[in-house]
């Protein structure tokens, strides 16, 4: 298959009509080799306008939410950057082509190394990748310009609104289980604005500040 005549297509079709302007999230969108991030069964669908399975429960999203969250991102270039929810590694990787650093947690461990071994690959140097509880944030590594939650949180978790530097921003999709919307929150001398943006469906967000692991029992939550 093409893939680089498809990623042209998906840039062209997908993101652009739906109002992606930033010239450099579509540069780095028709760059990063999204196929690479998924089981090979399922790579001749990488290109399509669709989040999909990438094995233990969990999903790549669709290119057009991963051009909308970084696009929101307002990214420079010169920014630390942390991702919560690694999973495939996809979203990450489009990040590591806009800014200088990028530190990503993933709490499923097999996930987490199976990404970086596709960050080494590629040679995204600095691209840092932990396994844990991304919901108590990277304290070590803080303050962060950009903050991204790839998973649905029922609220901003505490520790990442403090982790947040000055003038930060931090992106994540906000609801209950089933539907959440993108919520943009801008930190400014400890004040922080809220503004809601798109409508989305995410994996929920597991651990200490997000939902917990016993919802998995309650028979309405099917992931
Ligand atoms: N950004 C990903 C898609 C994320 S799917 C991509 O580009 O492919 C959401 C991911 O968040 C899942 O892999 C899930 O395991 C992970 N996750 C859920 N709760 C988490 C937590 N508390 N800390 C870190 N990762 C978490």
């Amino acid at each position: 298959m093409n893939f680089d005549a498809l990623r042209e297509f998906m840039v062209r079709n997908q993101l652009i009509p739906r109002g992606i302007r930033d010239e450099r999230v579509l540069r780095a969108m028709k760059k990063v080799p999204r196929h690479l991030f998924m089981p090979e069964s399922v790579r001749y669908q990488a290109y399509d306008d669709s989040a999909l399975s990438i094995g233990e429960g969990q999903t790549i999203s669709q290119p057009y939410m991963v051009a909308v969250m970084t696009e929101l991102l307002e990214l420079q270039g010169s920014e630390k950057v942390l991702e919560v929810g690694t999973g495939s590694g996809y979203q990450a990787a489009v990040l590591a082509e806009l800014v200088k650093e990028v530190y990503t947690i993933e709490r499923i461990e097999l996930l987490a190394q199976r990404a970086e071994e596709q960050f080494q690959s590629l040679g995204y140097t600095h691209l840092h990748v932990k396994t844990g509880d991304g919901t108590l944030g990277w304290p070590e590594q803080a303050p962060f310009d950009r903050i991204l939650i790839t998973a649905g949180s029922p609220k901003i978790p505490e520790p990442l609104r403090e982790q947040l530097a000055d003038e930060g921003i931090l992106i994540a999709p906000v609801g209950d289980r089933f539907s959440q919307q993108l919520l943009r929150l801008k930190k400014s001398k400890d004040i922080f604005s809220e503004e809601y943006h798109t409508p989305c469906v995410f994996v929920p967000l597991i651990g200490r500040h997000g939902w917990s692991s016993d919802d998995r029992d309650n028979p309405q939550f099917s992931y």
